[in-house]
């Protein structure tokens, strides 16, 4: 554990999907997602409150193909219902680190994974669990960066914003709507402990 002392009680990480890659061209690298929950749990080890959001840009590269000539919204729904599944890939890795997450989905998948539900969101990390936010906002033509403002500005956190790769994205999409927040951004977790 480090030593630092933390600054913020309660941060919001965003990661992009394709942090989880490693040096794969999709998908979730299992020696990236160990290592980055090691360091997640650092943090929460330090008394800090953790919510995460995770995009889905990781698994949607995999399938961009078929998605060619979609109907813009389902296509949308197909890369939130990716960061559906990275969050419970993290969710699961932070199991096996010890730490408790729970995943809330924007988006009813109720036989899978708790809903988002605002007031839920800050008992849960008041009670030292990591909350995983899934499914972005719930709605299309938006991106993780904006779920990740959004729930920032709902849970009271200072937002840190990891690992982002240059990409194009999957579906040509407008400029996301964003909502101003604290944003810092970091290449590694590693550097984090510094600002806390
Ligand atoms: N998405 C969406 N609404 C949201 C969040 C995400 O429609 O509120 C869709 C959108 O198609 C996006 C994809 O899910 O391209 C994956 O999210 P994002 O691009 O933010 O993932 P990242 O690039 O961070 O991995």
């Amino acid at each position: 554990m480090s030593d630092a002392r933390p600054a913020h009680k309660r941060i919001l990480l965003k990661l992009s999907g394709e942090a989880l890659m490693g040096d794969d061209a999709f998908g979730i690298n299992r020696a990236t997602i160990v290592r980055m929950v090691q360091e997640v749990a650092e943090v929460v080890n330090m008394g800090v409150e953790v919510a995460v959001v995770i995009g889905g840009g990781n698994i949607f590269r995999g399938v961009a193909g078929g998605s060619v000539g979609m109907d813009r919204a389902t296509a949308d729904y197909m890369g939130m219902l990716a960061t559906v599944m990275n969050s419970l890939a993290l969710a699961d890795a932070m199991d096996k680190q010890g730490l408790v997450a729970r995943v809330m989905s924007a988006i009813a998948i109720e036989q899978v994974v708790e809903p988002y539900v605002r007031p839920k969101a800050p008992q849960h990390l008041a009670e030292g669990k990591v909350v995983a936010s899934a499914a972005g906002t719930g709605n299309p033509l938006f991106t993780t960066d904006t779920a990740a403002s959004l729930r920032s500005a709902s849970n009271r956190t200072s937002t840190l914003s990891a690992r982002r790769r240059a990409h194009a994205s999957p579906v040509p999409r407008p400029a996301p709507v964003a909502i101003p927040t604290v944003v810092m951004r970091h290449s590694s977790l590693s550097r984090l402990s510094s600002v806390f």
